[in-house]
């Protein structure tokens, strides 16, 4: 029996389990995926968006504003480094200005702060590979780079160490309201069988209340409990990122105008320092599409060559797709009056991602409304211990690694700089397959696609996790990477 069960481990799942373990809760949350951050929060751009090109009135404005703030302080307190990169809207025209000058005015109504337009001059000192044709741009300073698994996976440790249970590869199949008292029975199928944990493959949870932050399932979910009027559609977004050795390309974020549906195609900084260009966005049937595609790459590349030049479709070293979870034009967050007990938190598509810990922060204010009467803890840990990369380490402070522990020298992946070390600590954090590593440590993520180091880190996992080589998969069941020969 849980006074809360959300459902969802992606960015808005873990940004609410993080702010409700402030309070003496019995929290669950259940994740289907062997891994949390496996669905819509590990194929983004990594923006923490400064608020700037959303409708004023709406709920992603708001909360992006907001999402903003928060995100930089609890950052902060989770040891998960936020950068501050600024953002530039670029247009090329005299005849686009005052489309330019709307978007600010919009942005200010939203209380985005340090908004201004430059000038040629202005871009050509700050921006100089941008586009010498670039007449003026909003120059938005609050727009910032966070890697996004790495932060949902600081804010769930963190809510976990504060006495939220985790449980992952649990699908939940059903909804339903116990008769008489305001209590929901969650059916939950065990996705994989959990090795060395009790048999049988469904569970039920019973909870006081139910949080729906299902992403682009959160209609599937939804109707699990008899809620049917939510459609989630999928706007498939490409993106390409490029060698690390471009990490200067950029100085901001560049966008151009956005379009009614989007933010436009993007030359992207991330944080861990490969710029990255795109996204499309494109409707698409099947919530799994996550296919890229040559169509895909010639838009981005056309788009962000008009924005930098130099761009060249040499320096792309790999290329993903995510889909953006659109039920309408905004956000959906809401308490379900035929569902007493259950919140939809749906239709989170960008800018999710930065608005996750102020859609946390409602979802509390919906829960107090509707007769949750949670007490603050006083032992609430606010801090995580900062996690070590080499990549992002001054040389100078590998001596002092090196002593505390020799196995920071043992270099596990070279593209990327990772070391034994950092493989191991990923692990007793939490990653169970070889995607949960590269998304911690990012061994995996470079230029040779893990040709180098993918045995050496097998060789860890079957070491600290004592599975056999057939047991180790990419992402979860299905994706193994060794099969046995049934010859
Ligand atoms: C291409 C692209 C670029 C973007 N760029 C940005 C950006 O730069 N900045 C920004 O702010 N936002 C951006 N976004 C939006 C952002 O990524 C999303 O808004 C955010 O990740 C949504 O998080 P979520 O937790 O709601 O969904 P998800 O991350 O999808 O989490 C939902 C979770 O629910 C789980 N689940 C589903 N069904 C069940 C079930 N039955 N039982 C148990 N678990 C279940 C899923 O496995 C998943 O892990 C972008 C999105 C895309 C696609």
């Amino acid at each position: 029996m849980y006074d809360v069960l959300i459902i969802g481990g992606g960015v808005t799942g873990a940004a609410i389990a993080r702010e409700l373990s402030r309070y003496r809760l019995k929290i669950a949350l259940l994740e289907k995926e062997t891994e949390l951050a496996f669905g819509v929060s590990k194929s983004n751009s990594g923006i923490i968006h400064p608020g700037t090109q959303n409708p004023p009135d709406s709920l992603k404005g708001k909360f992006c504003v907001l999402g903003n703030l928060l995100t930089r302080e609890i950052a902060k307190e989770l040891g998960v480094d936020f950068k501050e990169v600024g953002e530039l809207i670029v247009i090329f025209n005299e005849a686009d200005r005052p489309r330019l000058q709307q978007i600010k005015a919009e942005g200010e109504r939203l209380g985005v702060p340090r908004l201004r337009i430059v000038e040629r001059a202005w871009l050509r000192e700050h921006e100089p590979n941008l586009n010498p044709d670039a007449l003026a741009a909003l120059y938005a300073p609050t727009a910032g780079i966070i890697s996004p698994y790495r932060w949902v996976y600081a804010l769930a440790e963190n809510a976990a160490r504060n006495g939220v249970k985790i449980f992952l590869g649990h699908k939940v199949t059903g909804i339903t309201p116990e008769p008489g008292n305001r209590r929901l029975n969650v059916s939950v199928s065990r996705t994989e069988e959990p090795r060395r944990s009790v048999s049988g493959s469904e569970v039920t949870f019973r909870a006081r209340f139910v949080i729906n932050c299902a992403g682009l399932y959160a209609d599937e979910v939804a109707r699990l409990a008899g809620i049917d009027d939510l459609t989630i559609k999928p706007r498939k977004g490409e993106e390409f990122l490029l060698d690390k050795k471009r990490e200067h390309l950029v100085n901001h974020i560049i966008f151009p105008l956005p379009t009614p549906t989007t933010k436009g195609i993007l030359v992207i900084k991330t944080s861990d320092g490969n710029p990255m260009i795109g996204p499309t966005a494109e409707e698409v049937a099947d919530k799994e599409d996550r296919s890229t595609s040559d169509a895909g790459l010639q838009k981005v590349l056309a788009a962000t060559r008009q924005l930098v030049p130099s761009l060249s479709e040499n320096d792309i070293i790999a290329y993903f797709a995510g889909l953006r979870p659109v039920a309408g034009k905004d956000f959906i967050i809401r308490h379900e009056a035929k569902v007493p007990g259950l919140i939809t938190v749906a239709g989170i598509q960008s800018p999710g991602l930065t608005a996750g810990p102020a859609i946390a922060l409602l979802v509390v204010e919906l829960l107090k409304k509707h007769g949750l009467w949670p007490h603050r803890k006083l032992s609430f840990q606010h801090y995580r211990p900062k996690t070590t990369h080499l990549f992002s380490l001054p040389v100078t402070h590998l001596p002092f690694l090196l002593e505390q522990d020799p196995t920071y020298g043992e270099i596990v992946c070279r593209c990327e700089m990772v070391s034994a070390r950092e493989v191991r600590d990923a692990i007793k954090r939490g990653a169970r397959t070889l995607d949960g590593i590269k998304f911690r440590t990012r061994a995996q993520a470079g230029r040779c696609h893990g040709g180098f180091c993918t045995t050496r880190i097998m060789k860890i996992m079957i070491e600290e996790l004592k599975l056999k080589p057939t047991e180790i998969t990419k992402r979860g069941p299905g994706s193994n990477v060794i099969v046995e020969s049934r010859e």
